[in-house]
């Protein structure tokens, strides 16, 4: 265990357009700092999640198809490797290291410093989120794909299998019901979304929506209280190409099966900027092509439900998997860290790469939590 919570200033340089923060931080504070300057750096769609984890892993969030991936973002990190020395890597200074943090997870060493590239975003973005019971199943699946593929480029989206909060804009009769929630983020302005939300109402009215204009910090903060702290958590996801009828068809029969009230299924599409950076030039597991990554989540408060919530995880995915182009999913969102499932995530080339960075930086292979790349033998 490797206390990182002292914190370490959060500097950003408003005519640069960078942030720099400690290994340690949140989101949430990465996105205040940021918002000061009118900037703000891709991550994740959960602000109490630390930059840390969310940037080594990849990190997919509402920015990816404006500005990509975090890890498209990241310009240096300062880390302490295995053998006490700290380095600093980026384009220029051990390049194969800086590919490796990429995407390679907490394999490589003890980040303490992160330097992005941040981008002009809000601070006012616009929010539309419409939720459709799990009764109207196929048709508002089919529906909601429909207008994602639809979508102007960069507009942030995320379909999701939900139950719908206890929140103050559900209708009483309709918090905590099932169904399928589809959430979009607008960043270019008040004109762009009205087209989307219209194309909504017309399309398919939804039983309930939540359109507004939101502070951008409060845009990263809308689901988190979909994952309270001391919970049971269990996670599997996939990549498909397209959310075809076959793969909305399994949906659709699998969703209503859940038991558990904060169970979701998230998709998110991972396109325009997203497809812009070259499969190798990071080590992210998932190819640069358009696609859907499914991340099938399980939230329950006791052992019993989530025993029987992780079964559905497992079937879920298997009737998934045979439609997936990829079933390693984003290591962001993997619970089962066995090895063949790390090696799927990345692909048998990056896997090796990365085994033999490993053997490099992390001979002994101190640095081994969660998805683990173990050193490659032959180096
Ligand atoms: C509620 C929730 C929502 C999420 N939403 C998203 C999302 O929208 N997009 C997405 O991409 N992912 C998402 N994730 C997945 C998340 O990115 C991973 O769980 C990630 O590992 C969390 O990192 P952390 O630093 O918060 O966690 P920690 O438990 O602190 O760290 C996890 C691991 O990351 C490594 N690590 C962390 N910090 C450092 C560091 N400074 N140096 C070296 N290694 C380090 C270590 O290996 C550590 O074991 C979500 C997770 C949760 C729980």
């Amino acid at each position: 265990m490797i206390e990182l919570s002292a914190p370490r200033a959060i500097t950003v340089d408003a005519a640069a357009r960078t942030i720099r923060c400690g290994g340690g931080r949140t989101w949430a504070e990465v996105d205040a700092a940021g918002q000061q300057a009118g900037l703000a750096v891709p991550g994740g769609t959960v602000s109490d999640t630390g930059v840390g984890g969310l940037t080594l892993g990849g990190g997919v969030g509402w920015l990816t198809a404006r500005h990509g991936l975090t890890v498209d973002n990241l310009l240096s990190a300062e880390l302490v490797t295995a053998d006490g020395v700290r380095r600093h890597a980026s384009a220029d200074e051990h390049p194969d290291l800086f590919w490796a943090l990429r995407g390679g997870g907490g394999n490589f060493g003890v980040v303490t410093r992160f330097e992005f590239r941040a981008h002009p975003v809000g601070p006012i973005v616009q929010l539309g989120l419409f939720f459709w019971p799990i009764e109207q199943g196929i048709e508002a699946l089919r529906f909601i794909r429909d207008t994602v593929m639809a979508l102007p480029p960069a507009m942030g989206a995320m379909i999701t299998g939900l139950n719908a909060p206890p929140a103050p804009f559900v209708p009483p009769e309709l918090q905590l019901t099932p169904g399928y929630a589809l959430v979009v983020a607008g960043f270019e302005g008040p004109e762009q979304h009205a087209d989307v939300v219209a194309g909504v109402r017309s399309g398919l009215p939804a039983a309930f929506e939540l359109v507004s204009p939101i502070p951008y910090v409060e845009l990263q903060k809308l689901i988190d209280p979909g994952s309270p702290r001391g919970m049971l958590a269990y996670e599997k996801a996939l990549y498909v190409d397209a959310l075809s009828d076959e793969v909305l068809d399994v949906i659709a029969e699998y969703q209503p099966q859940k038991s558990a009230p904060l169970s979701i299924t998230p998709m998110l599409p991972l396109r325009d900027a997203y497809t812009a950076v070259s499969d190798d030039t990071t080590a992210f597991g998932g190819t640069r092509t358009p696609k859907f990554a499914v991340n099938i989540a399980t939230i329950a408060p006791d052992p019993e439900l989530y025993a029987t919530e992780r079964d559905w995880v497992r079937r879920f995915w298997t009737a998934l998997a045979p439609h997936a182009s990829s079933t390693g999913g984003h290591v962001n969102f993997m619970a089962d860290y066995d090895e063949d499932r790390v090696r799927a995530a990345y692909g048998a080339a990056k896997f090796e790469r990365l085994a033999r960075i490993k053997a490099e930086y992390d001979p002994g292979n101190v640095f081994r939590p969660g998805a683990n790349i173990r050193p490659a033998v032959d180096v």
